[in-house]
């Protein structure tokens, strides 16, 4: 099958690869129709993670299952799936309290906790940016999409990792209906923290970034933009809050923060949410933050380490919630919004692709350039 396999950073390839199998009877083989790309493929695509040379791109893949192991129940031949993009057993401490996000099986490394398709540090899993891609326990990790979703893929297939995402953004802020809520990037995560909030009728959305292109799409939501190249966003929150600063904050950068002229300054988006934020008010990071790599001096503003204003932060009583999202979590509820006609999550898709353009696909979603806020791949 064709697969879209990395090489090196910013080296990849859409190359003949094996076919995925069944290795275990709970595995089934998903035929892939809608796959996107993400900020999170960027990661690994421009060679900050440990990502090796070979390994397939994919974690937001939607398809029609072909195959299924012995043990499968639930899934049958035919089933339009989206798969959510954290790889979990069902059946471990953590996936059995929810925690799919922080499954203690789905990585083998006894060090770490969670995993995902495609991914550095996050399991074996192969991607689905490919014809194919193999679903471990699959009764358990796929969501069996309602009829008629075929003409709804792009709606569908956002259900695989961003609009969780966004949508985790506001449960761990505890946005609530009549909230006021600053959200930090709009990037498709900010974006989907931002519809997330507008569908919880919050009273008013704030969503700061500087491109011309991803703010329109935030007011065309019902949200505020904020321009932080043309006004310092604390201070347009505090004018937008009588002063108070924002209910709930939404942290949709990471580590990848930088001021508009382009300087990196990893602090640069939490601290700004501290400030921005009413005291006792509350704030879901869900920006990727990374670990220091134990063989580097300890240095401020290197991915994992951040100078951010803690002793602000307990002064105002805030608090924090962080982490990958646990996507199985809120799928079929979002799913069922889908299925309704009560939300079009297919709003944030600038580019339906061939499979055989994702070459070119991930070097303009990768320069930000201007319309691409999603790809969505279809092999
Ligand atoms: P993206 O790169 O497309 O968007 C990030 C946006 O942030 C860009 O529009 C950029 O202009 C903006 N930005 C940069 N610095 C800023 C600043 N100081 N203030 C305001 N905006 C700023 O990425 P994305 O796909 O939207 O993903 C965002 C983050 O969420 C990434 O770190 C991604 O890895 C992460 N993510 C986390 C999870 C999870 O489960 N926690 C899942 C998916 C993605
Ligand atoms: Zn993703
Ligand atoms: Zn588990």
């Amino acid at each position: 099958m064709k697969a879209v396999v990395y090489n090196g950073p910013r080296d990849i390839a859409v190359e003949n690869v094996p076919d995925p199998t069944i290795e275990q009877p709970t595995d089934a083989i998903v035929k892939i129709t809608s796959t996107n790309i993400c900020g999170s493929d960027l990661h690994m695509y421009e060679g900050r993670t440990s990502f090796e040379p070979g390994r397939i791109f994919g974690h937001e893949n939607l398809g029609e299952v072909v195959e299924t192991g012995s043990a499968v129940q639930d899934l049958h031949q035919g089933d339009m799936v989206a798969v959510p993009f954290n790889v979990a057993c069902g059946t471990c401490e953590n996936c059995n309290a929810g925690l799919t996000n922080y499954c203690l099986t789905a990585n083998p490394d006894p060090e770490l906790a969670g995993a995902a398709y495609g991914f550095a540090d996050m399991g074996p899993w192969s991607g689905g940016q490919a014809e194919y891609l193999r679903v471990p326990w699959a009764d358990f990790n796929a969501l069996r999409l309602p009829p008629g979703a075929r003409d709804k893929e792009d709606d569908y297939v956002m259900l695989a990792d961003i609009w969780p995402t966004g949508y985790h953004a506001t449960e761990m802020a505890g946005v609530a209906a009549g909230d006021t809520v600053v959200v930090y990037g709009a990037g498709p995560v900010g974006l989907f923290a931002a519809y997330s909030s507008v569908l919880k009728s919050a009273s008013k959305v704030m969503v700061v970034d500087r491109h011309p292109d991803r703010l329109a799409l935030a007011e065309k939501i019902g949200a505020v933009p904020i321009d932080d190249s043309k006004t310092d966003p604390v201070q347009a929150v505090l004018e937008q809050t009588d002063g108070k600063g924002a209910d709930r904050g939404c942290e949709c950068v990471g580590y990848q923060a930088h001021d508009p002229q382009g300087k990196e300054q990893n602090n640069l988006t939490l601290n700004r949410l501290i400030d921005s934020v009413k005291f006792t008010g509350g704030i879901g990071v869900v920006g990727v933050f990374v670990p220091s790599d134990p063989g580097s001096p300890d240095e401020l503003g290197k991915q994992g380490k951040a100078a951010v204003d803690y002793g602000k932060f307990w002064f105002k009583g805030q608090h924090m919630g962080t982490g990958q999202c646990p996507v199985k979590r809120y799928n079929r509820k979002l799913c069922n919004l889908i299925a309704a006609n009560s939300a079009q999550p297919s709003f944030l898709v600038s580019h339906e692709l061939p499979l055989s353009k994702a070459v070119e696909a991930y070097q303009h979603f990768d320069a930000r350039e201007h319309g691409w806020t999603k790809v969505v791949l279809k092999p």
